[in-house]
């Protein structure tokens, strides 16, 4: 057994943009005794969380749960709606945007991969124009799906979803919309019906604070309709087996018992606060992340107004400076792990995850280790970043709320 108890004292500051830190309440819910999956108890709990979860994606179509990693959830996606030679649409806003492509092409299907060269794309969000125009060169209609990511954990940049439904419409193109919001969900406002989104992604480990292990597919009935002719072949992905059984509560394999425990408390967690407070949550906590960025005189990976992610802050480092030495100093000296530069970014930005169970005080002592950190590393920082959070921390407080069940943590 390795010895996983090799964290000084005091809390491990789990920083990076996903997974989140788990609540004690929700880490609790866990360690309750695993059921029998075919038994009374568990189709209670199963019909529970199917009903609730829904609430999240803003849907009243299916939402499918899978004992799996979000990257499972995407391969889902695509192989219950695609056939093998489909042409899709998707866009290159980053590291996962790029891993979603390269999963397409092993699946057999034909990206195309609309965006910026170098880094530029990787800085801002979906242009909704490109897309429109390319659907409309597509008489043909070609193309089957349009796939963008909706808050880009590599980079720091949440885009606009709606936008992308209307220039569909506008080109008066039949694609399927299928997007990710694996980082997004529980954290960043998300309407699965209002948007037209036929195929949302998620998973556990970000917005809904689970540990890693399950992911979803929201389902359109468009979707669920093209399922019934795609040609890719799948089993375990299957959605139509999943979402019959799912009417009773339960599921054609033994699903993750003890993490469905987990998800029941997220969910009443995520209820009782409300969806509207919680995305006020972090969208005060990452402004305040920005300011303190700002002071220091560096870089924000994010360029455009109005599209800086709620749940995580990318920090471009000066010239010369390797961010994930920097990350390894903080690491080694006060117990926080921030989020390493992916892909074309590696070494040059770190993340800063601000996300889920999290508060003022968390965002002050991890703005304190990065500005700790920074000096010692040598960057000439401009003024106290974590001055300039407070600052704006304070200006916006207000009395917590307390909620039913007690402290969330
Ligand atoms: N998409 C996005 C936006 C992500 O942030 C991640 C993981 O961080 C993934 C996909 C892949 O999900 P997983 O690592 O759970 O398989």
């Amino acid at each position: 057994m390795p010895n996983l108890n090799f964290h000084p004292a005091g809390h491990h500051y789990l920083q990076i943009p996903g997974p989140s830190p788990v609540p004690d309440r929700i880490l609790r819910a866990i360690s309750y005794p695993t059921i029998d999956h075919r038994g009374p108890e568990f189709g209670e709990l199963g019909r529970k969380v199917l009903a609730d979860i829904g609430k999240i994606f803003k849907t009243g179509q299916p939402v499918v749960i899978y004992p799996a990693s979000g990257t499972g959830a995407w391969e889902a996606a695509l192989s219950n709606t695609m056939g093998k030679g489909d042409t899709v649409l998707m866009y290159e806003t980053g590291h996962f945007a790029s891993l979603w492509k390269k999963m397409a092409e092993r699946l057999g299907l034909v990206p195309e991969f609309l965006g910026m060269p170098g880094i530029e794309g990787w800085r801002r969000g979906v242009q909704a124009d490109k897309i429109e125009a390319r659907l409309r060169q597509d008489k043909e209609h070609v193309i089957k799906a349009v796939c963008v990511v909706h808050n880009e954990t590599s980079t720091g940049v949440t885009s606009d979803i709606a936008a992308v439904r209307r220039a569909i419409d506008a080109a008066g193109h039949p694609a399927l919309l299928l997007v990710d919001t694996i980082s997004g969900l529980g954290s960043v406002d998300y309407r699965h019906d209002e948007w037209g989104v036929d195929v949302t992604i998620s998973g556990s480990q970000k917005g809904l604070m689970l540990p890693p292990g399950i992911s979803f597919n929201a389902v359109s009935t468009k979707a669920l309709e093209a399922s019934k002719h795609a040609s890719m072949g799948r089993a375990f992905w299957a959605w139509d087996e999943i979402i019959e059984m799912n009417k009773t509560g339960y599921w054609p394999y033994t699903p993750n018992t003890n993490l469905l425990y987990g998800l029941s408390e997220s969910l009443d967690m995520l209820l009782e606060e409300g969806l509207d407070n919680i995305f006020a949550r972090h969208e005060r906590l990452a402004e305040a992340c920005r300011a303190a960025v700002r002071a220091w005189g560096l870089e924000i990976q994010c360029v455009e107004d109005g599209r800086h992610s709620p749940v995580l802050t990318g920090v471009m480092m000066p010239e010369g400076v390797d961010a994930d030495q920097v990350r390894k100093l903080i690491y080694e000296n006060f117990n926080m792990s921030l989020g390493t530069g992916l892909g074309k970014l590696k070494g040059l930005m770190f993340r800063i995850g601000h996300l889920g169970d999290t508060n003022d005080l968390a965002l002050i002592a991890t703005l304190g280790g990065c500005q700790m950190g920074l000096r010692m590393s040598g960057v000439k920082l401009k003024g106290d970043g974590v001055a300039a959070a407070m600052d704006r921390l304070q200006a916006t407080a207000k009395p917590q709320a307390r909620y039913p069940k007690g402290s969330n943590s």
